[in-house]
């Protein structure tokens, strides 16, 4: 491995490690009811995303909203139905209406 692609997978994993820690100080945030707070600390781990192209973890994805980014809250910012017959999560954002959908396919029970 040569020096550069050494210091991309440094960088990677710096960035993926700041975006987990603004994601759980998005979490605590919006546990305690600042929504807004928690949306800019969302934002921030965004930036950070894109400008390091790390790939986030699926349970982080999950989190916010894909198209405003809003921190998702079931029960505040987010409602969530299982549809059974589609076998997928539909998460449906509060801030903006838009829905996501998530496959349940794999998550045998
Ligand atoms: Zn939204």
């Amino acid at each position: 491995m040569n020096h550069k692609a050494r210091d991309r997978e440094k960088r990677e994993n710096i960035a993926l490690e700041r975006i987990i820690r603004l994601m759980e100080f998005a979490d605590k945030e919006a546990r305690g009811g600042n929504l807004e707070q928690a949306g800019r600390l969302v934002e921030l781990a965004r930036k950070i995303n894109t400008k390091t192209k790390t790939r986030i973890p699926k349970e982080l994805k999950n989190r916010y909203c894909k198209h405003c980014y809003c921190y998702l809250m079931p029960g505040k910012t987010s409602k969530t139905r299982i549809n059974s017959r589609q076998k997928r999560v539909e998460v449906t954002c509060l801030k903006c209406s838009r829905q996501m959908y998530y496959s349940t396919k794999k998550r045998g029970c």
